[in-house]
């Protein structure tokens, strides 16, 4: 029988007397060692094996606090390891042997809840059978419902399929210990406060509650102010990296601006970039100008559908896309930790939205360009992004850009799309090792493996793609022969349907 997953369970009634942490604490704690936290040796050294050697600043500022039953409201910027800084305590509190929900944490998206459900598998693997499942919207509900049948320990979600699942009955949170708001500013954002309200009503009093949020907007206190019981605050404050990310601004006229964009891809040839319109139709134009050229690009619009959008987001981060064209709404809940350069394509009208933009470059211990096109006209807007910096901008002739390589610029991987997934007991070893084994590849020419529900995507080698095809299709996967394709762009099912959206429009009854 499996032991719980840590055996030192939290103080559930944190004492009053204690005083909150300094709200402004700015560095981390000096020992940064997993080691002397409260985790099981299990814990410690699935930690460890996943590369986790070190505590990041909020990891550290905020574990000790939570790993001892207290809430937490906590601010600090993407990609500083806030998953791992939840999960961990959530994990703690589980009792894999108890089959009833006992965690929830609540995501902005489809996308990052599905971020966080794999991290926090992978968290989990301390522990035999922890079931996490993941509820969010753009897929059918009963699926989700025979999955809650069967019983999970921890459930992942966006608020509106949570609040849905609930008014069915078909959620039951009785024996919930653990409540997470993920990225809360991002889902008041998106509209989700009042369902937000109602599933975190529908949880027990007595429990652990964290809330992590970017800004702390009045809505945040007052989410705070509700449902966290005297939670200890830590603020990374974001310490500006604008050293990191490489601003330049160009002048164009405007009817110079998309092929511009070209120019500063192959200027520049960054692996991925991230491409931002100010408006959809800018988005089309910018594709067609890219594909016209030779550029592998996708958009993410908002006309795709759940399994499109999953198709250009795996193909992207898996660095089979060159550019990803997006308008702020459709990039919104995007979490690309590799991206070299950020153009924006048009000048934001807000200077908060700038900052957001070039804030998804230059992450980690990378550099990254942000490069903005302008025209005379839009001088006002740059004005006012200069003033939000707090610096002047470089600015730079587009006319003096030359191309530094007369190859075309083409992204290293290609996606591969095997027909069969979790559904099939898929797993990313499986594919990994179907690769490296009898196909005979090495490690090395093999990406990223996302594993869906029921297609599995692995990137290869550009150069091995179609190879690779073959001897996977040769091969078998869990026992079963498996069909491949090859997501190839351009003229893959996204143009296609473009193309077929425009020829219906176009098909008008002969007057
Ligand atoms: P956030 O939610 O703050 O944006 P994530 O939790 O998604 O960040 O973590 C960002 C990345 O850092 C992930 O790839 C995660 O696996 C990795 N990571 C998290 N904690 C650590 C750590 N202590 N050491 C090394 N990598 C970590
Ligand atoms: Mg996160």
């Amino acid at each position: 029988m499996p032991a719980p997953y840590n055996p030192a369970m939290p103080n559930r009634s944190p004492s009053p007397e204690q005083p909150p942490l300094d709200s402004e604490t700015s560095g981390a704690p000096d020992n940064l060692a997993f080691e002397q936290l409260p985790l099981t040796p299990a814990a410690l050294a699935n930690l460890r094996q996943l590369g986790y050697l070190n505590m990041t600043p909020i990891q550290a500022a905020s574990l000790p606090l939570t790993l001892a039953g207290h809430d937490l409201i906590a601010q600090a910027k993407t990609g500083s390891g806030k998953t791992a800084a939840f999960a961990l305590p959530l994990l703690a509190n589980l009792n894999p042997r108890s089959f009833a929900v006992q965690a929830m944490v609540l995501c902005p998206t489809r996308e990052l809840a599905d971020q966080v459900t794999q991290e926090i598998r992978r968290l989990a693997r301390a522990e035999d059978n922890i079931k996490i499942l993941s509820l969010v919207g753009g897929t059918t509900m009963r699926p989700q419902m025979a999955s809650l049948e069967h019983g999970a320990h921890i459930v992942v979600g966006t608020p509106g399929r949570i609040m849905d699942h609930l008014q069915r009955g078909s959620l039951n949170l009785e024996a919930l210990n653990t409540l997470v708001f993920d990225e809360a500013d991002r889902m008041l954002d998106m509209g989700f406060f009042d369902d937000m309200v109602f599933v975190a009503k529908q949880c027990p009093n007595k429990r652990q509650t964290m809330l992590f949020s970017a800004t702390f907007p009045d809505s945040i206190a007052q989410l705070s102010r509700q449902f966290l019981r005297q939670p200890r605050e830590v603020k990374l404050l974001e310490r500006h990296e604008s050293d990191k990310i490489r601003q330049r601004f160009y002048e164009v006229a405007n009817e110079e601006r998309l092929g511009a964009v070209a120019r500063l891809l192959n200027h520049f040839r960054p692996v991925s970039t991230l491409a931002f319109c100010n408006t959809r139709q800018q988005c089309r134009d910018l594709l067609k100008v890219l594909r016209d050229q030779g550029f592998h690009a996708l958009a993410l619009h908002g006309e795709l559908e759940q399994r499109e959008r999953d198709q250009v987001l795996i193909q992207f981060a898996n660095r089979s896309c060159s550019v990803l064209v997006a308008t702020d709404v459709a990039a919104r809940g995007l979490d690309i930790a590799q991206l070299e350069a950020v153009i924006n394509v048009d000048v934001t009208p807000d200077p908060e939205v700038y900052i957001h933009r070039i804030g998804r470059t230059g992450r980690a211990d990378q550099d990254g360009w942000a490069l903005s096109l302008a025209s005379p006209n839009q001088m006002r807007r740059v004005a006012n992004i200069v003033k939000e910096l707090g610096t002047e901008v470089e600015w730079h002739p587009i006319d003096e850009l030359p191309a530094t390589s007369n190859e075309p610029l083409l992204p290293p991987m290609t996606t591969l799309q095997i027909l069969g997934g979790r559904k099939d007991k898929i797993r990313p070893g499986d594919v990994l090792g179907a690769l490296t084994g009898e196909a005979g590849f090495n490690a090395a020419q093999i990406g990223k493996i996302n594993v869906g529900e029921f297609h599995t995507y692995v990137a290869v080698a550009r150069d091995i793609a179609r190879e690779a095809q073959r001897r996977l299709m040769a091969g078998k996967l869990k026992g079963k022969t498996v069909k491949v394709r090859i997501l190839d762009i351009p003229g893959d099912n996204q143009e296609d349907k473009e193309s077929r959206a425009n020829a219906s429009i176009r098909r008008r009854p002969p007057p």
